[in-house]
This record gives structure tokens, C-alpha cells and sequence, in this order.
């Protein structure tokens, strides 16, 4: 029986950053449907293992597979490089970041924001790609402001407008890096809530995050990070509710 590829399966990824061991062997393998939360402490590497995922940083090792397609290294002085970038870019389209910064582009309408890559990338006309991202504005509660620019919404809006961004690609697995940590705080509700729907209609989603009430009710898996090494992963029951490791007792327990 032919078996369908994972979405996303990373293996044994290290990065160095001069030299500090950042990542020190990380994998994940995302089913579809999947959503899979990264917590750990500031520092801990789930920025640089996030940004590995679609080589925003070249893993010093480890292999990246997308939908059964592996990523083609070659060797050179500065280190890893992809062998081609073409293939880098064909992947990228089905891998979708949404950032801490909400990233619009600020010269661009909310709509125009969403229009840009299925036209330039994907080829869509761009009659199709309105009338997506028309429907897609609307899913994330943004239809009224598709004319706006950046400068004239808020953070929420903007970060609400970045993912629809993201899913006008159609992507196979969803990125999120601290999606709500510099959002107001009566913002983050918005944004968690069209999360929240993303997981329900199962999308893949791999998402970096300090929101543990949305970690435990969406997640498939969490992993929990110290010093670029998985300290422990499971189910948010398991890792969440029941954690073994003391640091991560330590990180799970209310500040104040
Ligand atoms: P997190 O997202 O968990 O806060 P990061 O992945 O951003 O962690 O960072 C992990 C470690 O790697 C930190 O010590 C950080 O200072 C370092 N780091 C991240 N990016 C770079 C970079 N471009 N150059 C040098 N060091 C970096
Ligand atoms: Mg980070």
C-alpha cells in the first residue's frame, strides 16, 4: 500500500552560531493534522529550530524532509548550503511562518498583502486570488479593513491579516513563531481564537508559544526545550499536566 509522505519530518537538526551549540540534535515528525506546540525558556533554540524548518538558518546537520521531498545539501567553506534553491523555494511555498513581528508588508493594503504571493509565486490570475483572499479576510474577521494599510490596524488585526497571509499559499504545514507575545493583551484572544479554528479543521501546524491554556487544548504534541535539546515531549496531558523533568515543573509553575 502506497503510503502518503509526512507534511514535515526533521532529523537530528544541529545549528551552531559561532561557537555555541544552539540546536544539539532535534527532530520532529508532523502527521497531518498535527499540531505540534515548542515551549521552553528564552534562549532555549525554538526560534532557530522553527526558522531551520524552512532554512531561514541552515541546519549545520540533519535532514529536512517536506512532504517526502528532502532537502539537497552541498558542502562549502562557510559550511551547509541548500543545493538548490529552487528546490528551497518549492518548499517554502508549503511551509507558511507567521512571526512574533507582525510582518505585512507595510506599502501594501491588508488585500494586497494576501494577493502578492499566490500571483507572483503561485501563478494564480489574480481575479482567483482576490476572491481567496477575500474569503480568507473573511475567516479571520478582517473583510472591513481589506483596504487598509499595516500602519492604520491594530497589532491583532495585522497579526489576523498575517496569517491569512500565510494560508493564502495553501500551505501543508503552518509556522507560527510567539504569534501573540507582542500583542496587547486584550488582542491575544482574537488571534488564538482563529488558531484555534486552523487546529480544528486540521491543519499542520507547528507552532512556538508561551500560551499554555492554548498549548494544552489544541496540541497533538508539546515539546519542551532546554539548552537545543527536546528535555521532554508528549501529549499536553503528559508534559503539561504531569511533567517529569523538575526544570520543567520549574518553567510550568505560576510566576506569581
Ligand atoms: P528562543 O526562540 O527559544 O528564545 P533562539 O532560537 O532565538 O531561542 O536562540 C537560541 C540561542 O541562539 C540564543 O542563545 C541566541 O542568543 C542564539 N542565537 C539565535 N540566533 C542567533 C544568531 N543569528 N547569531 C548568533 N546567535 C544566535
Ligand atoms: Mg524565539
Amino acid at each position: 500500500m502506497a503510503t502518503t509522505p509526512l507534511p514535515l519530518e526533521v532529523r537530528n537538526i544541529t545549528k551552531r552560531f559561532g561557537d555555541t551549540d544552539v540546536l544539539k540534535g532535534l527532530s520532529l515528525e508532523a502527521h497531518k493534522g498535527d499540531v505540534i506546540t515548542l515551549i521552553g525558556a528564552s534562549g532555549s533554540g525554538k526560534s532557530t529550530f522553527l526558522r531551520c524548518m524552512n532554512l531561514l538558518e541552515q541546519p549545520d546537520e540533519g535532514d529536512l524532509i517536506v512532504h517526502g521531498d528532502t532537502i539537497r545539501f552541498k558542502k562549502t567553506a562557510k559550511g551547509r548550503e541548500p543545493a538548490d534553491w529552487k528546490q528551497v523555494v518549492r518548499m517554502r511555498a508549503k511551509l507558511s511562518m507567521v512571526f512574533q513581528s507582525f510582518n505585512l508588508w507595510a506599502h501594501m493594503t491588508v488585500l494586497e498583502n494576501i494577493i502578492e504571493a499566490p500571483i507572483h509565486v503561485l501563478g494564480k490570475p489574480r481575479k482567483e486570488a482576490v476572491e481567496h483572499a477575500e474569503a480568507l479576510l473573511e475567516r479571520v474577521g478582517l473583510s472591513h479593513r481589506a483596504n487598509a494599510y499595516p500602519a492604520q490596524i491594530s497589532g491583532g488585526q495585522q497579526q489576523r491579516g498575517a496569517i491569512a497571509r500565510a494560508l493564502a499559499m495553501d500551505p501543508e504545514v503552518m509556522l507560527f513563531d510567539e504569534p501573540t507575545s507582542a500583542l496587547d493583551p486584550e488582542l491575544v484572544g482574537d488571534v488564538l481564537k482563529v488558531m484555534h479554528g486552523l487546529a480544528d479543521e486540521g491543519r499542520t501546524m507547528v507552532v512556538v508559544t508561551h500560551e499554555m491554556g492554548f498549548a494544552r487544548d489544541v496540541s497533538s504534541q508539546v515539546i519542551y526545550l532546554h539548552e537545543g535539546l527536546v528535555e521532554e515531549s508528549g501529549t499536553p496531558a503528559e508534559v503539561l499536566k504531569n511533567p517529569q523533568s523538575p526544570r520543567l515543573q520549574q518553567f510550568l509553575a505560576p510566576k506569581y
